[in-house]
């Protein structure tokens, strides 16, 4: 039987990390994954293809709608070949996934193709082809999440279906009802939208994005009417039903009365949940939240002390990056280091266009707080750069301590803000001040003039465009 300093058990953005850096710091590695490509969620039905998606649509939205404006002609119809975008996304995703065999391999880390499941605390069995045990003096859990649904819907991967679907439809729907305004509704509901698609979204909240500062979810909700999305919020969906080639989504709406949506696709989005199925925790001592994660301490350690718990499958945002941040941190735990994660400036991004993106405090919650804030809000269209590319919608907005002038949160919608938002973190890591920004000269023309305008704004209304 082999034995380990480490395994692994599931090879997404938070395994394969944690993997990379434990085999850095001199441990013997194994990494563990029950699919046949490295990567989980994120590589080859998350992050990665969801972005492919929205590249590809975003050209043909382009071609469609804006070329002409700047002087471009194409002769012909201008058409989509979905076959070919799908194809194209899966050979994005084969070429990152293989990326990540390459880093195993160059790491020494030992790669099972298997399902890894606990025989107890040091021994792990992963079923395969055959049958394999190993023995780990550690064990960190990353087996991420899988797609929520609703009680009373039946998900028949055809029409009534989840992100992973929807990453591989065969046609374009007529008409695709999104049960859930969260990012990833919201980013697959754009992809189909700019293909021709309508796009009825129906969110139980009173708001899309209902997590984020209400003032970017405001003015998404504005954009994305402007792109003729049909938004519902504040419907309650509570049933779903296919028809031959039809799906009825029933609702009921904020004053009680009944909705019907009628369309050829859903896509539920309803969130995500922990995935912990076939490991046999019990065996190990690991014990779960009452939600159903895997219960873990500030170390990440979980009721089993040589056994960590890191990503989806533990509380937290949802994100890849928060996932690889929790990967090196349990890695250079197990080295004897002293390393250490800011939950606060974690961001948050939505890639639609504009894009969305945020990190530190929404207002909301200073306000629940009870910090006295400041606001300096700066809207794109001010900006020479923003009228060059076309892309007017949106703003930058800085809460800012009202008495100390320290950066509490950045919030903005905007082309690109999901680069932009890395100079936000980077300024409150080292808890800078609004004024700090303000002073700092930025490239002229980029989109990065928005942080200082609206930096500027929150030191005694100083911005300088507006
Ligand atoms: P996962 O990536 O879920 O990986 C877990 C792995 O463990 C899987 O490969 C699974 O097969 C394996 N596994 C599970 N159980 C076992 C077992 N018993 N034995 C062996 N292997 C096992 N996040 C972002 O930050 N940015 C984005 O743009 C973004 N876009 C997204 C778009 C979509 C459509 C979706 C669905 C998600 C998106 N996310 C995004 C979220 C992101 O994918 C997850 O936060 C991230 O993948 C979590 O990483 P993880 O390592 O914790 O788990």
């Amino acid at each position: 039987m082999k034995s380990y300093d480490v395994a692994i058990i599931g090879s997404g953005p938070g395994g394969y990390v944690a993997a990379i850096r434990c085999a850095q710091l001199g441990m013997k590695t194994a990494i563990i994954e029950k699919y046949s490509t490295l990567g989980g969620t994120c590589l080859n039905v998350g992050c990665i293809p969801s972005k492919a998606l929205l590249d590809s649509s975003h050209h043909y939205e382009d071609a469609v709608k804006h070329f002409e404006e700047h002087g471009i002609d194409i002769p012909g119809d201008i058409k989509v070949n979905l076959e070919q975008m799908i194809a194209r996304k899966q050979s994005v995703v084969d070429q990152t996934t293989g990326g990540i065999d390459f880093l195993m391999k160059k790491n020494n880390i030992d790669v099972y193709q298997g399902l890894g499941s606990f025989k107890d605390a040091t021994h792990i069995l992963i079923s395969g082809e055959e049958t394999t045990e190993i023995e780990a003096k550690n064990t960190i859990i990353a087996t991420g999440s899988k797609p929520s649904t609703l009680p009373f819907i039946k998900l028949d991967k055809e029409r009534v279906i989840t992100s992973t679907e929807a990453l591989k439809l065969k046609e374009i729907p007529k008409h695709l009802i999104v049960i859930g305004g969260g990012v990833i509704g919201l980013e697959l509901g754009q992809v189909y939208k700019r293909l021709g698609a309508e796009v009825s979204v129906v969110e139980f909240m009173d708001r899309i994005l209902p997590t984020m500062d209400s003032g970017v979810s405001k003015e998404l909700n504005k954009v994305l009417k402007k792109q003729k999305f049909k938004i519902n919020t504040s419907h309650k969906v509570k049933s779903v039903e296919r028809v031959g080639d039809e799906v009825i989504v029933k609702a009921d709406n904020k004053k009680g009365e009944e909705v019907t949506f009628t369309g050829d696709y859903v896509l539920v989005s309803v969130g995500r949940h922990a995935y912990t199925e076939g490991l046999n925790l019990e065996a190990a001592g690991v014990k779960l939240t009452e939600r159903g994660k895997v219960e873990v301490n500030e170390h990440l350690q979980t009721s089993a002390s040589n056994i960590y718990a890191i990503g989806d499958v533990i509380k937290g945002a949802m994100l890849a990056h928060k996932s690889e941040e929790e990967g090196v941190f349990v890695a250079e735990t197990l080295a004897g280091q002293k390393p250490h994660i800011d939950y606060n400036l974690i961001p948050g991004v939505v890639y639609t266009w504009p894009e969305v993106a945020s990190v530190g405090k929404t207002e909301e919650q200073l306000k629940e707080a009870g910090v006295a804030y400041k606001t300096g809000q700066f809207p794109m269209r001010a900006l020479g750069r923003s009228r060059a590319s076309m892309d007017l919608d949106g703003f930058v907005k800085i809460l800012a301590d009202k008495t100390t002038d320290e950066i509490l949160g950045v919030h903005m919608v905007g082309a690109r803000a999901a680069d932009m938002i890395a100079e936000a973190v980077v300024a409150m890591e080292y808890r800078a001040s609004a004024e700090d920004v303000s002073r700092m000269s930025h490239a002229h023309p980029t989109f990065t003039e928005a942080i200082k305008e609206a930096a500027l704004a929150a030191t005694d209304n100083r911005a300088l465009h507006i």
